[in-house]
Order: C-alpha cells, then structure tokens, then sequence
C-alpha cells in the first residue's frame, strides 16, 4: 500500500516509530488481523534509494527545522555524542546487522550508583521463545565461511578468529548478521538476485533485494537490499496484512480521551511535506511508543504533566550501552576492511557477574573511506601528487628529458596503500554505568543528558586494554579513541535507558511487557525500555522484547484476541 495515503481518523493500535521495536510489534499485531496504523516521521528507503554523492549525503541528516528530513538523526549531549536514524525501519537501515542476545548472566549488573548489584525483572527465559522466533524470521546466519566459500575468505576475520590473545576473553566467532548471503537454493553467492518474501515488499514489486556484494557499505543503507532491515522484513509483513503504515508523519504529543468506541488517546501528529508541514490527529484504544531510546523519552517526559507520571524513574538509566571506538594500525598485511558487511566477527569477555563484561568486535569500512584516509596522511597522495607536477614543471623549465610513462610515479602517489591496508576499527559495547538522566531544559523543548565516563572508567580502561591486545595480534598497534581519552566523551550508536523497567530494586516507568505503570493504554517498546546496558548490539533484545509485549497485548482480556490466521510466514526456509 502506498506510504503517502491519508491518516485514518482512529486506528486500534498507534504505533510510534518503525525501528525494531515498531516493526516487530506492528508486524505480530497487523498478523493477529488487528487495526494496526504506524507512524514513522522519517522517509522510506528502498533498496539504490541510498544517496552515496557528497551532495546526497549531505542532506541526509535529520533537523526539520533546518529542512532537513533525511536518515542521520546526530545527537551531542554535554558528555556522549549519539547516532541514531530516521526512516521507515529506524537504526535497522544503518546498522551493522549483528543479532546477539543478551547474555544469561547479564540481567544481573550494578545498581546506577554502584552500591549493590540488582536483578532486572526481566529474564533470558522471559526471552529466549522470542530470540529465536525473531531470528529464524529474518534468517540470520553468519559469513560463509567454509573452505569452498573462497568468495567470502576475508583476511580481517580469518585472522581474527585464529587469535588467541591471553586477555581473559573468550576466541573470536563469527557473529549472526541479518543479512542474505545465501541464493534462493541456500548456496552462498556474492550478488545474486534473490525471489520476493511471500509477502511481498512495503515498497512495492518494483524493488529487488540480492545477497550480499561484500561492499562495506551497511552502516550508509544497503543498496541492495541484502541486509534484512525492518522495511524488507516486519513492515513489509505488517502491510501484507493491512498494517496502515505513514512516513514522514512525526508524532508530536498525544492527550487523554475517552470515546464511545473506547478511544484513550488523542495523538497529535505533524506530516512533513516538501518546505512545509501539516498537523493532524489520529485517535486510538492503544498507544506503542516506539520511537527510539531517545525520541519514546522525550514524548514521554513531554507528556509528563498531562499524564500524571509522577514515576521518579522517567528518564532515569541511560547507557551508551558501553560503545567504544578504537583503531588497529600497521597491521601486518592486508586487512582489506573494504572487503565484506561492516562487522562479521567477535570476541566476548564474560567479565566477573557484576561488571566490565564486553564485547570487541571487527569493522570494516567502505571504499571510499579508505581512499580518504590515505589521502589525509600526512605527506600522502595529495602532497605526492603536486610533487610529481611540480617535478614535472621543474624538468620542463631545465629542458630535462621527461619519460612519458607515468606508471612508477603514480605508483608512488599511491604508495602501496599500506596505511588503510592496515587500518581496522574495532567497535567494543558491554556493561557500563546505566547512570544517565534524560530530562527536559526549562524551555520544556530541548532534551538533555547528563551521563558521563566517569563512573565506567574502570570498564573503559578493560576495554582499551583488550583493544590493544587484539591490535599487537593483528602485527599491529593500538590507537584509543583520541576524542573519548581527551575529551572524556564517547559517541554511541546503542543508545537505551530512559523509560526503564523494573529491577528487584527499583520502580520503573514499564513493566516487563512494556506497559506503563501509571497510563493504561500506553506501552513503550524500544531501548528505552532497559534498565542497564544490553551488553552485545542491542537490536535482536530490543525486537525479542517487542515481539513479548505484541504478544501479551494481544491477549489482553479487555482488548480481545481475533482468530490468529495460520503463521504462514512464520516457519521461512533457512
Ligand atoms: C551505525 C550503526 C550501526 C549499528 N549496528 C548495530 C548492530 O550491528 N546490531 C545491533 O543490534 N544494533 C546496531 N545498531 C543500533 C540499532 O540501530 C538500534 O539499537 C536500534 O535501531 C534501536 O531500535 P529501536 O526500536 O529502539 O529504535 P529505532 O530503530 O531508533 O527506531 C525509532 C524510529 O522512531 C522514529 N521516530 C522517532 N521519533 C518519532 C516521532 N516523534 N514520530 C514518529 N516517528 C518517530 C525514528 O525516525 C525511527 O525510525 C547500530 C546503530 C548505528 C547507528
């Protein structure tokens, strides 16, 4: 169905946001054949919509105000920095398609302020049905990685799964990724187009999705639609079953009512056009806010007043879930981080029960970031290149012989590549302090965030230390993040806390299945919803935990359960 129709009056079930969360709940609820309608404020990007050009990608940031509607939404608190997206299917468009769960002993961790250690009230056993329906769903799999699977050989990830560094972790693995590497007859193939899902594609029959082309490109959107994002996957199920889904339909506040019909909330919402915007309402039974740790918290803290939350936890335990970038350089050999989905392996280091677990994982980059880098060092191509003119000059100003044959000069220009051939980044994430407040400033307006590093120092020391172990096994040295050592910041790109569920020691916003403890009706499902770090990539806990709260909702006695047509996507050939 087309993204652009008109906003129904009233829907059953709103959902804010497309991101995991959304998806995953708009898809289990639409099944269920319920009146599900999802609003996204972000644009829809089906497979080579992209942009890679200077002039595309610089409009593809997100401010409205500044006539921006485009995929990066970039967030500088006074001491963490934030990456999140916007698009219909949220960070799953720019994400590195890694599907971990949490671990089972890491639902026990710190209290915020490291006095005692806590339980959350949620459990892997609450999860595990989830984790698995939700991963044979998207049919994850790892690289292909066997001795025939030559395509696929990626000097990064043999190398790292042969080390064996003495630092307490456990030997590297090749992670789950939410990508298609596999043709339609299950053989591992680099481009091959691959048949339609059953149920067809939120985009249209117009776009095509192929496996894997090894480009490095996921976190910029994959062209070719081989990562399994939301769009391609949950959304394009929830439209098959009549999901009424919008884009570019931002949600800006939402006002108790109560109808006939049995209506609760009144839900405001702006649609973005070209240079200008509308405003409307949607009326709805139940309200999913589902707009991302950062965008759930702050319509919630703005509904504060008129709700009565008076939950002294709402914005409470925020986590950069323990993101830290750090660099391998000179490398022995080549790396060719050019080469395959951004991350294919990791190491895990299961930590003491209590703190500093993490995990470290590759990265790998595009092409053109490689040519940038060796274009920004120091005497690089740039200076080597206005040598050689300049030569060149010289020699024709002296009436020297030139030798027409340009290829040992521009060999030189290029060197040989050693820098980047060399260069990896290494993405580490695990258990921080979840001692973050979100809150409003005085203007009512402006979200604020007032987490630090100083109280994970001790986490990010391990986490430097195990870095540079994995460098000096690579031939190579550590290179910490110059940005986090020196300015004490860190950027994030897993951002949850905020509407934080309950722990055997404290109140949260939620309960386990996402509810609101003071607002019937009205669910958050989305990393806003933990109470601490996930500790691994957060997406399958985040959809594992949507697909729970769907589930209870559906049987909720006063909503009513329809007969549940047969699963038939349910069981998708691996
Ligand atoms: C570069 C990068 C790489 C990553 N790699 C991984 C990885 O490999 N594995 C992993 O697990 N995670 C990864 N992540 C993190 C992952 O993307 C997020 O954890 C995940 O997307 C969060 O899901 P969510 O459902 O909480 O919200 P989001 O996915 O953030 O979705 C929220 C949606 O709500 C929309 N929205 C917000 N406010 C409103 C509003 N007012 N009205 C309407 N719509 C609204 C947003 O536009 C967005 O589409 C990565 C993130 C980045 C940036």
């Amino acid at each position: 169905m087309p993204l652009d129709k008109e906003l129904p009056p009233d829907t059953e079930v709103l959902i804010v946001g497309s991101g995991f969360g959304g998806s995953v709940m708009a898809a289990e609820l639409a099944k269920a054949g319920r009146d599900v309608c999802v609003l996204e404020r972000g644009r829809a990007y089906p497979p080579g919509s992209f942009p890679r050009d200077p002039a595309g990608v610089s409009l593809n940031f997100w401010d409205p105000a500044a006539g921006l509607h485009g995929m990066f939404d970039v967030w500088s608190f006074d001491n963490i920095d934030a990456i999140v997206a916007s698009g219909l299917g949220g960070g799953s468009l720019i994400y590195a398609n890694v599907m971990l769960p949490k671990d089972e002993s890491w639902f026990t961790q710190p209290t915020p302020d490291g006095t005692a250690t806590e339980q959350w009230a949620l459990t892997r056993r609450h999860l595990d049905e989830h984790y698995g329906a939700v991963t044979e769903f998207l049919r994850v799999q790892t690289l292909p990685n066997g001795p025939a699977d030559t395509a696929f050989q990626l000097p990064k990830t043999t190398r790292f799964l042969q080390m064996r560094p003495a630092d307490g972790g456990e030997p590297a693995v090749l992670a789950p990724l939410a990508v298609r590497f596999r043709d339609d007859d299950g053989l591992p193939s680099v481009g091959a187009p691959l048949t339609g899902e059953p149920y067809g594609s939120v985009h249209g029959p117009g776009y095509h999705r192929r496996t894997c082309r090894l480009c490095g490109e996921c976190d910029l959107g994959c062209n070719d639609g081989a990562k399994s994002s939301m769009d391609t996957t949950y959304l394009s199920l929830a439209d098959h079953h009549g999901a009424s889904i919008h884009t570019r339909t931002e949600v800006i506040g939402f006002t108790p009512i109560s109808t006939e019909e049995g209506h609760l909330f009144d839900v405001r919402v702006r649609v973005h056009h070209e240079g200008s915007s509308t405003e409307r309402s949607v009326k709805a039974k139940r309200l999913v806010l589902a707009a991302g740790t950062l965008g759930s918290t702050y319509l919630l803290l703005r509904q504060q007043d008129t709700f009565n939350i008076d939950n002294g936890a709402l914005g409470t335990r925020f986590s950069g879930n323990g993101d830290y970038l750090g660099f391998v350089h000179s490398a022995d050999g080549d790396l060719a981080c050019t080469k395959g989905p951004v991350i294919t392996a990791y190491r895990h280091y299961p930590g003491d029960g209590r703190g500093q677990g993490m995990y470290i994982e590759d990265a790998g980059y595009p092409a053109f970031a490689a040519w940038l880098m060796q274009l920004g060092q120091a005497g690089g191509m740039a200076v080597d290149a206005m040598r050689m003119v300049l030569s060149r000059k010289l020699g024709d100003v002296l009436g020297r012989r030139k030798d027409p044959n340009l290829a040992s000069e521009i060999n030189r220009i290029l060197k040989d590549g050693s820098f980047s051939a060399g260069f990896m980044p290494l993405l580490g994430m695990g258990r921080d302090r979840p001692d973050g407040r979100l809150s409003l400033d005085d203007s009512g307006a402006v979200l604020q965030n007032d987490w630090s590093v100083a109280t994970s120092e001790p986490y990010f020391d391990a986490m430097r230390t195990r870095m540079a172990a994995i460098a000096s096994g690579f031939g190579g040295e550590f290179t910490p993040n110059l940005i986090a050592d020196f300015f004490d910041r860190v950027i994030t790109v897993h951002p949850v806390g905020g509407c934080p569920m309950d722990t055997n020691l404290a109140a949260g916003v939620i309960d386990t299945y996402g509810r609101v403890r003071e607002v019937p009706g009205l669910r958050v499902c989305d990393g806003s919803v933990f109470p601490g770090p996930i500790g691994p990539n957060p997406s399958l806990t985040i959809a594992a935990f949507a697909r729970r709260s769907a589930l209870n909702l559906l049987a909720e006695p006063d909503f009513g359960r329809a007969p549940h047509p047969a699963d038939e996507f349910g069981q998708p050939p691996t």
